[in-house]
């Protein structure tokens, strides 16, 4: 690729590697004519499924509120930001490989309780409590009912 600095044609992988568990390679390359180094990111281009809401209506995903909402429900917990971020990309490949193209927000409520559960137990609760409104007292119960299982 060119150089982004000095626009020279040419530019030379000094080094390669897997990132973020394997789904991007992480390259240093090296500006043959102004020697900066810099760094390149190469994913597989592919598309998520657009979410359907509660009332019908969808839109696309948005891996930014997940993230907000982990973040919120793990706030002043002892979980690192790459566990959360790790947690993201497990959902993210979730969705592809479902393959549809339209998914409800509910399932993905789900999966993000499922990653927060195996994170913070504390968190969890806090997700579920917003994500599930606790006026479903059924399903606080059964909530509650399966923390004492595990
Ligand atoms: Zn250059």
């Amino acid at each position: 690729m060119h150089c982004p600095f000095c626009n020279a044609p040419e530019t030379r992988v000094t080094d390669s590697r897997l990132a973020d568990e394997g789904s991007q390679v992480r390259r240093r390359r090296e500006c043959i004519a102004c020697h900066v180094r810099f760094t390149t990111f190469e994913v597989a281009e592919l598309s998520l499924p657009r979410v359907i809401k509660a009332d019908g209506s969808r839109e696309g995903f948005a891996e930014e509120k997940i993230r907000y909402g982990m973040q919120r429900a793990l706030e002043k917990r002892a979980v690192a930001t790459d566990q959360i971020e790790t947690a993201i990309q497990r959902i993210k490949r979730k969705l592809l490989a479902l393959g549809e193209r339209e998914i409800l927000s509910r399932l993905i409520g789900e999966w993000v309780m499922d990653e927060l559960r195996s994170l913070d137990q504390v968190a969890y609760i806090r997700f579920a409590s917003v994500y599930l409104s606790f006026e479903d007292v059924k399903a606080f119960r059964e909530l509650i009912d399966h923390l004492e299982k595990e």
